[in-house]
């Protein structure tokens, strides 16, 4: 299926831009800000401007933290990615870090600084040395709450909120716009270049840290216009959510706290991080999280510990004020009281591949930020890369876009899509999006295991079946589709990588 929706191009109301940009993440508003003045920009988002996983983030930002720290930022980086890691991508993420993130605070974001007021850099699992910015522990919302006001400046940059990007449009390899959806119905948003900047899939799991817009729709509609995606068995699972059967949604605590020394113990109350890993809690997040998996099969639980109680109360009221007062508010005092916690989809590794200007392999269209593959991760994200990959890259795109856009002509083509839709029930959608979130919980989470990836197989293909001609009544319809489409991806190329590597763990069938 090319395109979700039935449209004739020449019928549909047209707004004109020089650039569209898919996604108001950090990704999305950091190439706004960086791509000339002179031309008409559209951000769009699906929801609010705010709703997004850069608005979530807690941790913090890393960068190199001075021209000696490079090698050394660059070899955890690939470490902590098995080797996998794109060197290209990685040296460029690396080399171009400390001049974003001095830009962020030239942008007038406030990091945390130490009684001298200079930056305080913290350390998260795999970092050999602390060279994280930070926030408190809402770093996400200090980005977009000042980006925001910085677009707002911004006489070129139309925001476009509540506005639900159905798929691109293309013709000979070649983007010329977005078909949108928003309140007064279909529309294109026509364009000479176009930036996919949709962030990442956690939605597709059961349990996920991330926000309610990460259903992947950027991946499946690069996917139907023929980009190429790659390396998206790669999925990141974050070792330490807080546990909490009775709750649907799920609270990161983040790994800024083991960075602060908490100590993971199982229901012996032993630290078994020892036992896995010579970094042992601040071992990379593939290792903590399959650790943990393994210690929940030996104990037979659903949850671990975190231990912070051994910090002062004022240390980890000021260190994590949200941290601190959300679990209490769920009743723990985590400085008295060991953290339940459990790991849950977190991130995704793999995604549109795009070369080190964001560049797509269909002509004028682009991708950054967590949707986008520049190889950077390899097979596991080091902690706090995302953000930075999202500024960096989303700098390089500007970079291409302000050089491009004076020779690109518009294109006035006409596009049709005549689907032969079948009625479904209400409910199918639902009961779809519930039975793919299942599975993906079930069968390709940590310990992934063949016979369970074949199964998961079997069964999205049995819904994709089912739904192959179905008619989209809305946003949440061509959510859904868009679910089939990359959880589909997402197995078989689980599948097709026979031995486990980084995040992708392969245990033998016969413990199933
Ligand atoms: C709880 C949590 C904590 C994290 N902590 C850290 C951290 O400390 N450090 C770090 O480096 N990383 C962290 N990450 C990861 C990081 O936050 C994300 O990878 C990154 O912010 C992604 O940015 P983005 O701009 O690519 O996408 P997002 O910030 O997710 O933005 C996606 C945008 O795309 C829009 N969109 C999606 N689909 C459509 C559509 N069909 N039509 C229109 N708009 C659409 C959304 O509305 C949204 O505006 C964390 C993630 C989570 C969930």
């Amino acid at each position: 299926m090319r395109y979700l929706e039935k449209f004739k191009l020449e019928d549909l109301r047209k707004l004109k831009y020089d650039v569209v940009i898919i996604g108001t993440g950090i990704a999305g508003l950091y190439t706004a800000l960086c791509i000339d003045e002179r031309y008409k920009i559209l951000l769009m988002s699906k929801d609010t401007i705010e709703t997004t996983n850069t608005y979530l983030a807690q941790g913090g930002i890393a960068t190199a933290v001075d021209n000696n720290d490079k090698d050394i930022f660059y070899e955890d980086t690939v470490k902590a990615g098995t080797y996998h890691n794109d060197i290209i991508a990685a040296k460029v993420l690396i080399d171009d870090s400390f001049e974003n993130t001095q830009q962020l605070i030239n942008l007038g974001i406030s990091f945390d600084t130490d009684e001298e007021g200079n930056i305080e850099y913290i350390k998260e699992g795999g970092h050999s040395r602390k060279r994280i910015l930070h926030s408190k522990d809402a770093t996400g919302r200090e980005i977009i709450e000042t980006l925001d006001k910085r677009i707002n400046e911004k006489k070129n940059v139309t925001v476009l909120e509540n506005t639900y990007a159905i798929d691109v449009l293309t013709t000979e390899n070649t983007c010329i716009g977005v078909l949108i959806k928003e309140d007064k119905g279909l529309s294109a948003a026509l364009s000479k270049t176009t930036v996919i900047a949709t962030g990442g899939l956690g939605q597709v799991y059961k349990q996920t840290t991330n926000s309610r817009v990460a259903t992947g729709d950027g991946l499946a509609i690069a996917h139907r216009a023929g980009a190429k995606l790659l390396d998206m068995e790669f999925v990141q699972f974050h070792p330490t959510a807080l546990y909490d059967p009775k709750r649907e949604d799920v609270f990161l605590i983040s790994e800024a706290v083991r960075g602060e020394g908490a100590i993971l113990r199982n229901h012996k109350g032993e630290p078994f991080m020892t036992k896995y890993h010579e970094l042992r809690d601040l071992a990379p997040r593939d290792v903590v999280s399959k650790s943990i998996a393994t210690e929940l099969i030996i104990e037979k639980q659903e949850h671990v510990f975190l231990d912070i109680t051994h910090r002062d109360k004022d240390f980890i009221k000021k260190r994590f004020p949200n941290i601190f007062t959300h679990c209490l508010e769920r009743g723990i005092d985590i400085s008295k009281e060991y953290i339940p916690v459990n790991p849950v989809q977190h991130y995704i590794m793999g995604g549109i591949r795009t070369d080190t200007s964001g560049r797509t392999n269909i002509n004028n269209l682009f991708a950054a930020g967590e949707v986008a593959c520049t190889g950077v991760h390899g097979a596991n994200r080091l902690a706090s890369n995302s953000l930075l990959e999202g500024l960096v890259f989303a700098k390089r795109v500007a970079k291409e876009i302000n050089c491009i856009t004076p020779k690109i002509k518009r294109k006035h083509v006409k596009i049709e899509c005549d689907l032969k839709n079948k009625e479904m029930k209400d409910d199918e959608f639902v009961e779809a999006r519930e039975k793919i979130r299942e599975v993906m919980k079930k069968h390709v989470f940590i310990l992934r295991k063949e016979k369970g990836l074949q199964k998961a197989l079997k069964i999205i293909k049995k819904v994709k079946q089912k739904f192959s001609n179905a008619k989209s009544r809305g946003v949440e319809d061509y959510t859904t589709m868009n679910m089939i489409a990359i959880t589909e991806i997402i197995i078989e190329s689980a599948l097709k990588r026979t031995k486990s590597l980084g995040a992708h763990v392969l245990v033998a069938n016969k413990k199933e």
